[in-house]
Formats: C-alpha cells, structure tokens, sequence
C-alpha cells in the first residue's frame, strides 16, 4: 500500500478523522479519499477504536474525579457533556459509580432527608423536607432538568424531559441488577 494511503487510513481508524478532514490534511477532494480509504472496509476497524478510546477517556476522567483532582463538573465540560449530571450517569452506565464522599448530614435537615446513602424518615427530617419543598416550590430552578422538576416543580420542557429520562435510567439500571441476579 502507498506509504501515505496508510497513513490515511490510520489518521481515520486510529484518529477518528472523517473523510473531509483528511481530505483537507492532505489536499485531496473528500471524494478522493473516498476512493482510496472505502475499498480498504475499514468502517469496523474505526468503530472499534472509537469504543475503546470513548472508554478508556471515561475511565481516566472517572480516576480523575474520584481521585479529587477535577470535580465532575470541569471533567464535563473537558469531555464536552452538558453538564456534571450527564457525564455522571453516562458514566454510571459504563459501570463506573461516581460517589462522593459526603458527610452525614445531621437530623432535621433536607439535605439529611434527601441523601441516598443517610436517608432518615424521622419526623424532624420530614418536617425539614417540606419545608425545603413549599420553600423552593414555584421558583425559578438554577439548572432546568430533573432536580427543576422534582424541587422547583417546574414544568417547562427541558424540566420535563430531564425527568423522565432520569426515571427511564432508573428503571434501566434497575433491571440490570436484577438480571444480574437471576
Ligand atoms: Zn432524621
Ligand atoms: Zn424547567
């Protein structure tokens, strides 16, 4: 194979370039690079290395965060997610927990009711969730989405969506553990 077919052909496996982009690298017509990269069925060989590399960026922004040294916010914004609640749950997916490690919060506090890992249903810290509730309920949520929907009771679109995605990822994961169980 010609020395610089091959190096085409790993710009688009191994780089992920598109067939425009190279064609622009090496001043060919996209149509060009066509003819010279599509005979070679390299389509899956491309997928393959996108899967890994998606992964193994995942995987290092996960140690990252876990390890303190961006918060999941910034590690969205470095992987282009929209926000630290996505990157959370894509990487939830993946199998990768992001868990972060959070005080006890004391009694009669929201925070107290709400947290997953200390949840407390004694009166004081329901008193303090309905208060928290009736407090923020019908205020302008600072991000739209689930927690809009949830706290805010907003309604709009975005609010929406977001919840019922997040109760479709519940169900989903869900599921899996029990399928794992089986
Ligand atoms: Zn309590
Ligand atoms: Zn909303």
């Amino acid at each position: 194979m010609d020395e610089r077919v091959q190096q085409m052909a790993r710009a688009y496996v191994e780089q992920g370039l598109s067939y425009a982009q190279i064609a622009e690298e090496y001043g060919l017509t996209r149509q060009r690079v066509g003819q010279l990269l599509g005979p070679l069925g390299l389509a899956s060989a491309r997928e393959a290395a996108s899967k890994i590399t998606r992964e193994q960026r995942l995987r290092a922004a996960y140690e990252r965060i876990m390890a303190g040294e961006v918060t999941l916010d910034r590690a969205a914004a470095e992987l282009g997610y929209a926000s630290g609640g996505s990157l959370r749950s894509v990487l939830y997916d993946a199998g990768m927990r992001v868990v972060r490690d959070q005080e006890e919060p004391p009694h009669g506090t929201a925070s107290r009711y709400r947290s997953r890992r200390f949840a407390c249903r004694c009166e004081e810290c329901r008193r303090a969730n309905r208060e928290k509730c009736a407090e923020l309920m019908g205020r302008e949520p600072p991000n739209h989405g689930y927690s809009g929907y949830i706290n805010y009771g907003c309604r709009c679109k975005v609010c929406k969506e977001g919840h019922r995605i997040t109760l479709r990822n519940r169900k989903a994961a869900k599921r899996r553990r029990k399928e794992v169980k089986v």
